[in-house]
């Protein structure tokens, strides 16, 4: 009988081999992309006798047509009893009460990191010269930095009160006309997320670590981001990594960890990606990055997306890219954002084997010169098949 995921005291999640685990659909062509990716998930986990019983739970546009809410609190709160889950891409409703559906419910669950692993696969039209050499893993913030929703509109009573309150406290001038918006970085938070990004090397073989930040003009968030890192990696994390600065760049068998400002770590990325391995940043910094990076290894239709708690063990798995809404129910767009979301998942939960399956299942069929419109239009020579089709073509090379 199906049960739940749990989390045990050790700080490892409980997985049983037929777990129950929840899905928002997705709007718009959540309707094409999600039944393909069950397909290869279910399949891919019954290679290795585990089934999963699938409990749909609504948000976006189909909660809204259904309940009259776009995120109703019953999905909270089996997103929040079932610990781990996966999405489509939601709408995101103009003038709702969220700002975003998918900021919504990272804030509820305290999903704090945004876990965005960037590799390419051999086949995949791409606009560098060698995007084989991309395989980084992006750690980014998710519940603070300018993305907090802390800001007030220019010339509103709110923005004067800030205005004169600041100009009280500190005296800092702000332009009349100006909007405002406060940008916090705590200790806890970043030191959360760097010490679930150095696990996370650990765990996987990972030899570098970076954090990208912007110290050098943000010295007390985004500066305190780096220090607070490598101070992490001193108190907690000295048998297995090292800072760059206390091992010249040396770290005989140990984890190199080492910082780079944001603008020069976008360049590089591009110019020297064999040296990006495992990247920690804060949330502006990382949604650049993800997206950059995203489109070195063949844009958006690809990239897989996950947000977690590493403490309570909550993690929802998610497509990166929107709805696509004018390709909504055309049996067109990729699924492999999705389907390589659910691949994270399982890995995620330790179904490491099922995982690389996934993985390799890709691969196979890109390989094979069989994609969607996506890639079709940037190759010469290629099959191109409908959604589904793409999905029973990784299924069937499992
Ligand atoms: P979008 O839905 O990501 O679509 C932008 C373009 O990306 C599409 O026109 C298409 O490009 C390409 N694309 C998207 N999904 C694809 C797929 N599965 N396969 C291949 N190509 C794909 O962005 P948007 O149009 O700006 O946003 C639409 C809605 O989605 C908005 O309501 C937005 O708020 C929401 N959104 C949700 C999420 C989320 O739930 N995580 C994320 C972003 C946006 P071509 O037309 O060039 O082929």
């Amino acid at each position: 009988m199906a049960e739940k995921i749990t989390m045990g005291d050790d700080g490892v999640l409980n997985v049983p081999d037929d777990p129950i685990i929840p899905f928002i659909e997705g709007d718009g062509t959540g309707v094409d992309i999600w039944p393909a990716a069950r397909l290869v998930l279910d399949t891919a986990a019954a290679k290795y006798g585990h089934s999963i019983e699938w409990k749909e739970v609504l948000a976006g546009e189909k909660a809204y047509n259904e309940t009259g809410e776009w995120l109703p609190q019953a999905t909270v709160e089996t997103f929040s009893e079932y610990l781990i889950g996966i999405k489509g891409p939601l709408t995101t409703p103009i003038g709702g009460g969220f700002r975003s559906l998918n900021v919504a419910l990272r804030q509820i669950l305290d999903l704090y990191v945004c876990l965005r692993p960037v590799r390419w696969f051999e086949g995949v039209p791409s606009p560098v010269k060698r995007p084989e050499l991309v395989d980084m893993v992006i750690f980014r913030e998710n519940t603070e930095d300018i993305y907090a929703g802390l800001e007030v509109e220019a010339m509103t009573p709110d923005a004067k009160k800030l205005r004169e309150l600041l100009e009280d406290a500190f005296g800092w001038r702000i332009a009349e006309d100006a909007g405002i918006g406060i940008k916090p970085i705590s200790k806890t938070c970043s030191q959360r997320l760097q010490r679930a990004a150095i696990q996370y090397a650990v765990e996987r073989g990972r030899p570098r670590i970076h954090w990208v930040h912007k110290g050098n003009i943000m010295k007390f968030t985004e500066g305190a981001f780096q220090k607070w890192g490598y101070e992490l990696v001193r108190e907690e994390f000295s048998d297995v990594a090292v800072g760059w600065d206390d091992c010249g760049g040396e770290p005989g068998d140990r984890i190199l960890v080492q910082d780079t400002i944001a603008d020069i770590a976008l360049q590089q990325v591009l110019t020297r990606p064999s040296e990006f391995d495992v990247i920690a940043t804060m949330n502006l910094n990382g949604d650049y990055l993800s997206d950059a990076l995203a489109a070195q290894v063949g844009g958006i239709g690809i990239a897989p997306g996950g947000n977690a708690n590493y403490v309570t063990g909550h993690g929802i798995f998610e497509a990166t890219h929107g709805t696509a809404p004018r390709y909504a129910g055309q049996d067109k767009v990729n699924p492999s954002s999705v389907i390589l979301s659910g691949a994270l998942m399982f890995e995620h939960i330790g179904w490491k084997d099922a995982a690389d399956d996934i993985v390799r299942g890709i691969e196979s069929a890109v390989a094979d010169r069989i994609v969607t419109y996506d890639f079709a239009r940037l190759m010469d020579d290629a099959t191109e098949v409908r959604c589904s089709e793409f999905a029973s073509a990784v299924a069937d090379r499992l």
